[in-house]
């Protein structure tokens, strides 16, 4: 069973046309990647299904319900948690606050400290820095604080949108390394990159977006070796 499915999906900014006929599914336990350059619509894909941005028309699936109208704050409390773009922590909250905010949804403190408990065997420098307020946090903790928020909420779908960006190569790895483990784990996981190469690597397959339409799809062991895809996105 799809996890999730988009099918025929088109979402409007206003008058402009960000989404057109996008269609992708994600098989519970894989990490499917959807690379594209700058604007291509990848961040519109993940808020699509997120909720934040509801699609004119097509449908979004998950677990086989449509949730192509429903309200990001619903979605967020059925299982898809959303890491976005730039983080967004709360740079004034600490470490452990941030964290607990994203089990605002989670009433029995025991399962939020099980939660928070979890986070720390995949980040444990969120562990050492529980009163550090996020802010101060260097760019590859704030993503570390970003992606353990999202798992407090324990997702069995993690949306993420270019952990990568602007982190230096060996946090990147460190980022990457996380996002695998978490899979073998049995997270699904939708990620969003520029970091084709990376992306590519651990995903099992991939979707190449291109001015709001998929272009291209295959496991990501082709798409890295596929001569038009490392032409665009790996030069
Ligand atoms: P980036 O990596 O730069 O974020 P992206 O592939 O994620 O690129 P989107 O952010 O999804 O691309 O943008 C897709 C299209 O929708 C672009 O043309 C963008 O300018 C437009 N767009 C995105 N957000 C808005 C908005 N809030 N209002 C109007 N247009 C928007």
């Amino acid at each position: 069973m799809s996890i999730l499915q988009l099918n025929d999906v088109n979402t409007f900014y206003g008058g402009i046309h960000a989404l057109k006929g996008i269609s992708l599914k994600v098989e519970k336990g894989e990490i499917v990647t959807l690379i594209g350059c700058n604007g291509a619509g990848k961040s519109t894909t993940l808020k699509t299904i997120s909720g934040q941005v509801i699609p004119k028309t097509g449908t979004v699936l998950y677990e086989d319900k449509n949730i192509s109208k429903q309200p990001a704050h619903i979605t967020a409390q059925t299982g898809i948690a959303h890491v976005p773009e730039g983080r967004r922590i709360f740079p004034k909250l600490t470490v452990k606050e941030n964290l607990e905010m994203g089990a605002f949804a989670i009433k029995d403190k025991k399962d939020i400290k099980e939660s928070m408990d979890r986070v720390f065997e995949y980040f444990p420098r969120l562990h050492e820095r529980l009163t550090q307020k996020g802010g101060t946090m260097s760019g590859g903790e704030q993503q570390m604080l970003a992606m353990g928020r999202a798992l407090m909420s324990k997702p069995r779908l993690l949306l993420l949108d270019e952990p990568s960006m602007g982190l230096a190569p060996v946090i990147v790895e460190q980022i990457f390394d996380i996002i695998s483990d978490l899979n073998k784990e049995g997270m699904t996981i939708l990620l969003v990159e520029q970091n084709a190469y990376q992306a590519l690597q651990v995903a099992h397959r991939g979707y190449v977006i291109q001015t709001g339409e998929i272009v291209m799809t295959g496991l990501g062991a082709d798409l890295i070796k596929n001569d038009q895809v490392r032409e665009a996105y790996l030069a």
